[in-house]
């Protein structure tokens, strides 16, 4: 299948897990990709991964801190510079901060979190949306999570940002679909990345993988997610096979967020 011949998506924090599978799946359907990440050398060995499986790929790596607003338009100028559009954008970079009670979790800490999670996805947004209302085309897909639209608990800045991430996807889905773009969010449950594994270490620093599975026990698949069933998601929102999906949020969690 190549869904995505002649089209450019960009992906943020496409180094390392859920963004870099992504690349990789969208990579493989004919895209040329455009990879943001904080670090040169990750964004390097990601690119090559992607090459792997889509060696004719024009793939450009930039690395930025999404929550500098700054480098967030670097980004997505440097895009329009080499590529002259943008097809896709996949709004995916976040970090999971610390977990702990609310009255214990600080108000640096909150900041922080929500600096990334919170305004690194506005601004990629803005800008974003600002080159795609000129086309009359494209497809947003911001990662929110289950945090996002259900209390896990212990995630204060977490669980706020992931909700502000969903409030502001159906806010911009309502004032865009008039010129032709669609905005969505993915809702991902717990599936196994860099991620999720510093935060069962965080759990259970010893016994982290047992953390894990108990974690997952509640689970009606009773195991963690695989990146890869979320690229495929990923993959069908940008593709232009949704044209009529707007201001959706979809969970991608096994059905744990459908129980009682
Ligand atoms: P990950 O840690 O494997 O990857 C996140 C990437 O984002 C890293 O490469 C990191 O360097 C990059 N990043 C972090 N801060 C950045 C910044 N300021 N600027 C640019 N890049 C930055 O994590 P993941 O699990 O792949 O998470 C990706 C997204 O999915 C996050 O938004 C996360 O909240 C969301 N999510 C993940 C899960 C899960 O279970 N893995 C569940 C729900 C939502």
């Amino acid at each position: 299948m190549a869904r995505f011949t002649d089209k450019v998506v960009i992906i943020t924090g496409a180094a390392s897990g859920l963004g870099l599978e992504s690349a990789v799946r969208i990579g493989s359907e004919g895209a040329n990709l455009v990879l943001v990440d904080l670090k040169e050398d990750a964004l390097e060995a990601a690119k090559e991964l992607v090459l792997e499986t889509a060696p004719e790929a024009k793939i450009l790596t930039v690395a930025a801190d999404v929550s500098d607003e700054a480098q967030v338009q670097k980004y997505v100028d440097a895009t329009v510079n080499e590529f002259g559009k943008i097809d896709g954008f996949f709004n995916n970079a976040g970090i999971e901060g610390r977990q702990n009670l609310t009255e214990d979790f600080g108000a640096d800490e909150f900041s922080k979190v929500l600096s990334v999670n919170l305004n690194g996805v506005f601004y990629g947004m803005a800008a974003v949306l600002k080159v795609m209302r000129e086309q009359g085309y494209g497809s947003v897909l911001n990662c929110a999570s289950v945090g996002g639209i259900r209390g896990v608990g212990n995630q204060s800045a977490y669980s706020a940002s992931k909700h502000g991430v969903v409030g502001l996807t159906r806010n911009s889905a309502v004032e865009y679909g008039q010129y032709g773009i669609t905005i969505n969010a993915i809702a991902p449950g717990a599936i196994m990345t860099a991620m999720v594994e510093a935060s069962l270490k965080q759990m259970d620093p010893e016994n982290w993988e047992e953390a894990g599975m108990q974690f997952v026990s509640v689970n009606p698949f009773k195991r963690f997610g695989k990146p890869e069933e979320v690229a495929s998601v990923v993959a069908f929102f940008l593709s232009g096979e949704a044209p009529f999906v707007n201001g959706t949020v979809l969970p991608i969690d096994g059905g744990q967020s459908a129980k009682y």
